[in-house]
């Protein structure tokens, strides 16, 4: 037949069992990979087998995140990925030499993907997440290519302007005939010590995407939960203990464990 053997993507041969979820959003900065880090860590508390690819090349902050400091180590033709919190994770800043920035390009990135999910050694996923880049980039459809039957999360903060970027990265499922399995909306408000809620971004971003969202796509979009800003949601992310393991009786990881049972 000629030309190259295209490799064996586990995960996306009929009958697989593993749910793939890319986790996207409008910009950066939202809290896509801290919700990425705490729902992968919230079902592998569950006792599912679950794996991040960490393919947001601008961020790739994942390993960091959930205080996976290991390296991939090669046995035969696989990569082993490095694991923490029982969460297996490959990520493309454990490719890049040192701290030098690397300049993706698409069809780089594409090949990049493509070996994280056919040449690593994941065993039997339950669930494997994908962080994307912020934005509707290439490698959205990169995913979609590879990965057919993968899902789209959303996340968002309540901001309208979040929002409505928000709405474009979930309706390239249009585009790509892929199911959006919610929204999620982070730093939803701060608790106050009187127990009153500081509204820091406003209100009704989640829901409009949600609403939004099911319309354009004419099957209905849940918004799966609200996460409430937390200083020690970002203090366990830089420590890499993620905070559904490490304050579990918090209001965030509360919804973030919630939000893990219904994907
Ligand atoms: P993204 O992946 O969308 O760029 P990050 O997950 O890196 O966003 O989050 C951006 C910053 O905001 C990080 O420092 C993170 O710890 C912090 N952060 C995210 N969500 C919350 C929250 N609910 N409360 C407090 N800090 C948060």
């Amino acid at each position: 037949r000629g030309g190259a053997e295209e490799p064996v993507i586990p995960f996306a041969q009929p009958g697989s069992l593993t749910r793939v979820y890319c986790v996207a959003s409008g910009k950066g900065g939202v809290g896509k990979s801290s919700v990425t880090v705490n729902l992968a860590v919230a079902m592998a508390a569950r006792g599912l087998s679950v794996g991040i690819v960490d393919a947001d090349i601008y961020g790739h902050s994942i390993p960091r995140m959930l205080g996976a400091d290991g390296r991939p180590t090669q046995v035969e033709k696989m990569i082993m990925p490095p694991s923490a919190h029982g969460v297996k994770v490959i990520s493309i800043g454990m490719f890049t030499p040192g701290n030098t920035p690397v300049v993706w390009r698409g069809p780089m990135l594409h090949r990049a993907l493509q070996q994280f999910l056919a040449d690593v050694f994941w065993g039997d996923l339950d669930v494997l997440l994908i962080d994307l880049p912020p934005g509707t980039g290439d490698i959205a459809i990169s995913v979609a290519q590879l990965v057919p039957n993968a899902e789209i999360l959303v996340v968002t903060t309540p901001q309208q302007a979040a929002a409505e970027v928000a709405e474009r990265a979930g309706s390239i499922a249009l585009q790509t005939r892929q199911r959006v399995a919610g929204v999620i909306e982070n730093m939803s408000w701060l608790e106050m010590p009187d127990g009153s809620r500081m509204e820091v971004f406003g209100t009704g971003g989640g829901q409009a995407v949600a609403e939004s969202l099911t319309k354009s796509i004419g099957s209905e979009v849940p918004l799966l939960g609200q996460i409430p800003l937390d200083p020690r949601l970002r203090e366990n992310g830089d420590a890499g203990t993620p905070i559904v393991q490490a304050v579990p009786d918090s209001a965030a990881a509360k919804v973030l464990a919630e939000v893990a049972t219904k994907l």
